[in-house]
């Protein structure tokens, strides 16, 4: 990982989503007023909610799989552990934070408090980063090896998919299943130029330069071979046997920070032509390289189906002011979706489509789609979330998943308190879209908990049930 950038003492590093979210609330004119609050009010919990009492219990009792997370090593690998993301970036250039995000938010106290009995008002100020920092370390003290699974205990989590670039001591299966990344593979020339095209690129494409390299260390390689057939011969299929011999469970592309979903579907000879023209020449040309990326996108996904790995998209507006909005719609996926050769791929929208809620829903009707709400769960209040939610729950139900894509976002807000929080969140919104169809006649009591345990647990399990 880059160096971090530092602010009042606390680390910022980049999430997910690729932001600087945590601003400095001493400067921010919220902060201002928030220091003179008292320690903020106990969140609600799903009893105090308009959720009906029997499904709370359902719901809260469910020992969740969460579909997408990055969990980080625990003692004694931790503080050294980078693998956590492909592209951990931590110095991009800053946007404009949405609030849920910022360091205001009144249930990061709350998480801090459920986890470590660490009781603190907003503003965190350097004490008192310090003191969370001595209060976490403790748990880490006493949990060791188990530290990982401590957390996933504290948010009724039973297994986490983690995607990392590696596995290791203490993020291990059952409780953690490996969802590695295959975005290094769809660019094997000289991205020199890709990486022009926006400061972030100019950070992530040298991240993929140096994972390929990992991936052809890996299969005994040094650089990739002269011919589109032993690459996928000789790299491609065996990075993905590799992973899957590893325990990987699914396929993690984050191609959307990366191009556009808009993968066309190239014939091999055009592919093979295109990739023996430019194997190891500079500044490929920009049309005919993405031509390749179309054909390996789906070369991947059909050899994802033939392993039985499912394949996860991150389908949100992502983090960094330049991320490409548009190009992240999911519909632009449908000429894959609908690619009768991919039928025994299950594709899996994470985090929702956000904004493009209603597209990623609408495409759930493909038998083998599927959508997660992890970073919704995080990002939007259960109410907002449950919106959407119920539409889904209406139309598709078994094809949503839970998820909280927990990540180490800073030294103030860890993987940890990102499950958490989302975690609630997630369980609160699911109880509130239920309740509501409910009520309002559309699903009795039992079907509403069965559709609860689906969303929770059970839709994932039989998804990641190896089909081999
Ligand atoms: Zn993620």
């Amino acid at each position: 990982m880059r160096q971090h950038a530092s602010v009042v003492g606390m680390t910022l590093r980049k999430p997910c989503l690729r932001r600087y979210w945590w601003l400095l609330l001493l400067a921010s004119p919220i902060s201002a007023s928030a220091q003179h609050q008292d320690l903020p009010p106990e969140l609600p919990s799903l009893s105090s909610l308009p959720v009906d009492a029997r499904l709370a219990r359902t719901i809260e009792s469910t020992r969740a799989i969460d579909n997408h997370a990055h969990p980080v090593l625990p003692p004694p690998a931790g503080s050294s552990d980078k693998d956590f993301d492909a592209l951990p970036v931590d110095n991009m250039e800053p946007e404009t934070d949405p609030a849920a995000w910022r360091a205001d938010n009144p249930q990061l106290p709350a998480a801090w408090a459920a986890l470590w009995g660490f009781k603190v008002s907003l503003p965190l100020d350097a004490e008192g980063l310090k003191r969370l920092q001595a209060a976490r370390a403790r748990v880490k003290a006493r949990e060791k090896q188990h530290y990982a699974e401590w957390v996933l205990d504290q948010a009724a989590i039973g297994t986490m998919l983690a995607n990392r670039v590696s596995m290791g001591p203490g993020i291990e299966a059952p409780r953690f299943r490996w969802v590695p990344y295959a975005d290094a593979l769809l660019f094997p020339f000289d991205n020199t130029g890709l990486a022009e095209a926006t400061p972030d690129r100019a950070q992530f494409f040298p991240l993929e330069d140096r994972l390929r390299a990992r991936y052809l260390h890996a299969v005994g390689l040094e650089t990739v071979p002269a011919t589109l057939a032993e690459y996928l011969s000789k790299v491609v299929t065996p990075t993905l046997e590799q992973q899957k011999a590893g325990g990987a469970v699914a396929e993690k592309f984050e191609v959307a920070y990366l191009r556009g979903f808009d993968f066309t579907d190239p014939t091999r000879a055009e592919a093979d032509r295109i990739y023996a023209n430019w194997v190891g020449r500079t500044r490929p040309d920009a049309a005919e390289y993405k031509v390749l990326q179309d054909y390996l996108f789906r070369y991947i996904a059909r050899e994802c189906g033939r392993l039985g790995l499912a394949v996860h998209l991150h389908t949100m507006a992502g983090g960094g002011g330049y991320f490409g909005v548009a190009g992240a719609n999911p519909l632009l996926l449908e000429p894959v979706f609908n690619d009768a050769k991919l039928r025994k791929t299950r594709f899996v929208l994470l985090h929702g489509g956000w904004p493009f809620v209603r597209e990623a829903g609408a495409l759930l009707q493909k038998p083998n789609v599927y959508l997660d709400l992890s970073q919704e769960t995080l990002s939007f209040s259960p109410k907002t979330l449950s919106g959407w939610l119920r539409e889904w729950l209406e139309t598709y139900p078994e094809k949503v998943m839970f998820g909280t894509d927990g990540y180490p976002l800073s030294d103030a807000m860890g993987w940890e308190e990102s499950t958490w929080i989302a975690n609630r969140n997630g369980r609160e919104a699911l109880g509130l879209a239920l309740t509501g169809m409910l009520e309002d006649g559309e699903i009795s009591r039992a079907r509403a908990g069965a559709i609860a345990q689906a969303v929770l647990r059970n839709t994932a399990a039989a998804l990641y049930e190896d089909r081999k």
